[in-house]
Order: structure tokens, then C-alpha cells, then sequence
């Protein structure tokens, strides 16, 4: 049997594929998907005092600072439901935040077990996040044209009706993007260096793309069973 105990981090510019490959992997897996974008969104939506700190910065695409994201990670890592294993996407995006997740893992003695690095060329992620369309009740996301909903506008999954995220404007795209290579790319040669990194193209088919993980992932179990 495959182990899934895994721990994992998705790395990768906006609008690589991260959050639609990561829905899949986890749900094959059954380890909670912990996305520091949509734990951002749901406390801006209840008007948290995170939320109200961080809403700024979001709009602007900025990163949120390290210590409120750092402890929020923190948190939910501790909880019952990641003892088993985690999939991290969009975090660790600083270097800062990748020492604070080494040094909270070391002590637990549960290291990474890879970090999937995905990326796509510049017009495509244009492309994806300006088509891109989420659910604000469930999460699920959706393409316009790559991954329509059954029905137009309409979750295939609870029936929410689907928005376009302020951030997935073109404007703040730009701004995201910018900020991922300042701040966010050099997290690449560390991984690389540490023996972690796994390259994905992101501009794969959603489906290819998904088993493509899942192998990695099964070879590594065979290996740890070996
Ligand atoms: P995402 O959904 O991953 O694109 O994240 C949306 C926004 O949430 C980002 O543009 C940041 O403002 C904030 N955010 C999400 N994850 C992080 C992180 N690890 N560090 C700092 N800010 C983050």
C-alpha cells in the first residue's frame, strides 16, 4: 500500500497550477490542503482581527508580513488534522518563512518530504488568472474556458454562484508576479541545494500533471518501504 503520510510544499509563481493540483493530490491522498492565500481569504471575509490586518496588503499583491503568516501556519500545523501529513501550498514565500517552517519541523522531526516546484511561462499566467473564477463558499476554482463549471457562473460543487478575485486583475497580477520573483524565487536554489525540489511544468494538462505527482510521490513511498 502507498504511503501517504506525506509532507509537501507547492511552490511556484501565481497562476502555475498550484491550488488546482494541490485540490487533486490531497484529495487522493486525504491530508489537509493548507492554502495561506485562502486562510487569508476566509478571516478577510469574517472580518477577523487577521483578516483586517492582512486586507491591505492583498489588494496591493503584496506579501502579508512574515510574523502573521508564520504564526498563522504555525497554528495549523499544530492542529489534529496535519499529524498525518500536510500539503502546503503558497507557503513557505519568503526566506524568513521557509527558516521558521525548517526550524518548527526539525524540532518535531518531521522534515519536508518534497517540495514541488511548478512553473509556466509569463503569457500563460496571465492568461489563467485573468480566466480564473472562484468559489467563495467552498473554494473550488474554476477556468472560463480550461476548467469551465457545468453550469456558467455555478459551483459545481455546492452551487455558490463563482467570482472573479480582486487580485486576479490585471494590474495586481503584475504586481504579484514582481513580487514573486523578488521575494518568493530564490526559495528555488535553497530546495534545489537541500535535495527537495521536484520541477513540474505547469503548463501540463491538469490531469497528466496530477498522476505525474502522484508517481513521484509512489516511488518515493516504494523507496521508503524498500
Ligand atoms: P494566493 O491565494 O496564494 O495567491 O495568495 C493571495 C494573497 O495572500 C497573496 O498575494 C498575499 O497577499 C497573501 N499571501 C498568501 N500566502 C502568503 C505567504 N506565504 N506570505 C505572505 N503573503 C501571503
Amino acid at each position: 500500500m502507498m504511503n501517504t503520510n506525506y509532507r509537501l510544499v507547492f511552490l511556484g509563481p501565481p497562476g502555475a497550477g498550484k491550488g488546482t493540483q494541490a485540490a487533486r493530490i490531497t484529495e487522493a491522498l486525504a491530508i489537509p490542503h493548507i492554502a495561506t492565500g485562502d486562510l487569508f481569504r476566509e478571516n478577510v471575509k469574517g472580518a477577523t482581527p487577521v483578516g483586517l490586518e492582512v486586507k491591505a496588503f492583498m489588494d496591493r499583491g503584496e506579501l502579508v508580513p512574515d510574523r502573521i503568516v508564520i504564526r498563522m501556519v504555525r497554528e495549523r500545523l499544530a492542529r489534529p488534522d496535519a499529524q498525518k501529513g500536510f500539503l502546503l501550498d503558497g507557503y513557505p514565500r519568503s526566506v524568513p518563512q521557509a527558516d521558521a517552517l525548517e526550524a518548527d519541523l526539525a524540532a518535531s522531526k518531521t522534515p519536508l518530504d518534497v517540495v514541488f516546484y511548478m512553473t509556466a511561462p509569463d503569457t500563460l499566467i496571465v492568461e489563467r488568472l485573468s480566466g480564473r473564477r472562484v468559489c467563495p463558499s467552498c473554494g473550488r476554482t474554476y477556468h472560463v474556458a480550461n476548467i469551465p463549471p457545468r453550469k456558467a457562473g455555478v459551483c459545481d460543487g455546492c452551487g455558490g454562484a463563482l467570482v472573479q478575485r480582486d487580485d486576479d486583475k490585471p494590474e495586481t497580477v503584475k504586481k504579484r508576479l514582481a513580487v514573486y520573483r523578488d521575494q518568493t524565487e530564490a526559495l528555488v536554489a535553497r530546495y534545489r541545494k537541500s535535495g527537495l525540489l521536484v520541477d513540474l511544468d505547469g503548463a501540463k494538462e491538469v490531469e497528466p500533471l496530477a498522476r505525474e505527482i502522484l508517481d513521484v510521490l509512489k516511488k518515493l513511498s516504494s523507496r521508503r518501504t524498500a
